[in-house]
C-alpha cells in the first residue's frame, strides 16, 4: 500500500508557502493536525511514508543527478530532533548527511556567512540535513544586534537594510543551487508559546529529560513575539516555488513527522527519478559476465 497523491497534498498542500508576499504566521495553527483525528492512523501513514522515501532516496542515489537539501528551523523544543530522526529512520545512512550548525566560530566569522554552508551542501545523490542554518542570520542575529556587532563587518555595510539584503542573498543563494541540482525544502515547526512552555517544564520534571533543559533556551522564550515577528518576515521574503517554505504545525509531533515525511517523499516524486539503464556495450559485458560465472541465459522478464 502507498499514500495516494491525493493524500500527500492533502497533508502538505495547506502548509507550503511558495509565494510569501501574502503570508502571515497568525493564520497558521500550530495545534494543526489537518483533519486526522488519531495518532495510530498517522503513525500508520508516517510508516508508509518512510517506505516511500526509502525508496525514492535509493533511486536518488543510483541517479546521482540531484540532491535534495532539507533545512530545519524552529524555536527550542518544537521538535527538530525528533522530527529528523523519525523522518530519516528508514533511508540509508550512506546517502544522507546531517549538518547541525551551531554558533559561529572564530574561523568562521572571519569569513562571510555562507562559507561554512557551502562545504555541507549535500553532494548529488545524497540528502543533506541542516539541522538550523544560514537562516538564524536573520533570526538569532536579528534579534540579538550584539551578535551581528561581533561578525566584524564595515559599517557602511550595516544599515537598516542588511535584513532585506540577507533576504535578497539567501534567495540569490538558493536559486543558484536549484540550478546546479540541489532541490531545497525549508521546514519551520511551527510550535506555539504554551506547548513550548508544556515542553520546557517536561524537561525540567522528568529526569530523562532533564539533560535537554538549558537556561539559554528560557531566555530565548523571552524574545518570542520578537522571534515570530522575525519568522513571518524571513517567510515572505525566501519563500520561492524552487525553494518552499513549509509551516508545519509542531503542537503534535506525530502531525510534523507526518507533513515532514510526506513533503520530503513529494519533493523526491517530483524529480522524477528511475534506475539508470544500461546501453548495449554494457549488456554485452553483463552477458558474458552472466556466462563466466555459469548463470546460463538471461532470465525472461528481467528487462
Ligand atoms: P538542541 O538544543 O536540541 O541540542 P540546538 O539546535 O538548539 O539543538 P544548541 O547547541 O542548543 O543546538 O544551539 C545552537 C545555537 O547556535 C542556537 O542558539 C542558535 O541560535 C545558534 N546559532 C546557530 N547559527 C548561528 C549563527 N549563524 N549565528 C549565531 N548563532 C547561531
Ligand atoms: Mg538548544
Amino acid at each position: 500500500m502507498k499514500i495516494s497523491r491525493k493524500d500527500v497534498d492533502g497533508f502538505i498542500g495547506p502548509y507550503r508557502i511558495e509565494d510569501g508576499s501574502k503570508f502571515r504566521l497568525k493564520d497558521f495553527d500550530p495545534a494543526s493536525t489537518g483533519g486526522l483525528k488519531s495518532k495510530d492512523r498517522a503513525k500508520e501513514l508516517l510508516a508508509l511514508g518512510i517506505e516511500q522515501l526509502s525508496a525514492e532516496q535509493d533511486k536518488l542515489y543510483a541517479d546521482d543527478r540531484n540532491a535534495l537539501l532539507l533545512v530545519f528551523q524552529a524555536m527550542d523544543a518544537a521538535g527538530k530532533d525528533g522530527t529528523i530522526k523519525h523522518v530519516m529512520s528508514g533511508v540509508n545512512p550512506q546517502g544522507c548527511q546531517v549538518y547541525s550548525f551551531k554558533s559561529p566560530s572564530a574561523e568562521e566569522l572571519d569569513h562571510d556567512y555562507l562559507w561554512r554552508t557551502m562545504k555541507c551542501v549535500p553532494e548529488k545523490g545524497r540528502i543533506g540535513i541542516f539541522n538550523r542554518s544560514y537562516y538564524e542570520e536573520v533570526l538569532v542575529v536579528r534579534v540579538h544586534p550584539e551578535i551581528l556587532a561581533k561578525q566584524h563587518l564595515p559599517s557602511s555595510l550595516v544599515t537598516k537594510k542588511i535584513w532585506e539584503e540577507r533576504f535578497e542573498d539567501i534567495v540569490n543563494f538558493e536559486r543558484y543551487l536549484h540550478r546546479n541540482g540541489v532541490k531545497i525544502r525549508k521546514f519551520f515547526l511551527n510550535v506555539s508559546h504554551a506547548e513550548q512552555k508544556r515542553r520546557f517544564l517536561a524537561r525540567l520534571d522528568d529526569p530523562d529529560k532533564n539533560w535537554k533543559f538549558s537556561l539559554a533556551d528560557a531566555e530565548e522564550r523571552k524574545h518570542w513575539d520578537e522571534y515570530m515577528k522575525a519568522y513571518e518576515e524571513m517567510i515572505r521574503a525566501t519563500a520561492t516555488p524552487h525553494s518552499p517554505w513549509y509551516v508545519v504545525p509542531a503542537d503534535n509531533k506525530w502531525f510534523t513527522r507526518l507533513v515532514v515525511a510526506a513533503a520530503t517523499v513529494d519533493a523526491l516524486q517530483r524529480m522524477n527519478l528511475a534506475y539508470p539503464t544500461v546501453g548495449p556495450e554494457k549488456l554485452k559485458e553483463l552477458e558474458a559476465a552472466r556466462k563466466e560465472l555459469g548463470g546460463g541465459t538471461r532470465p525472461p522478464g528481467k528487462g
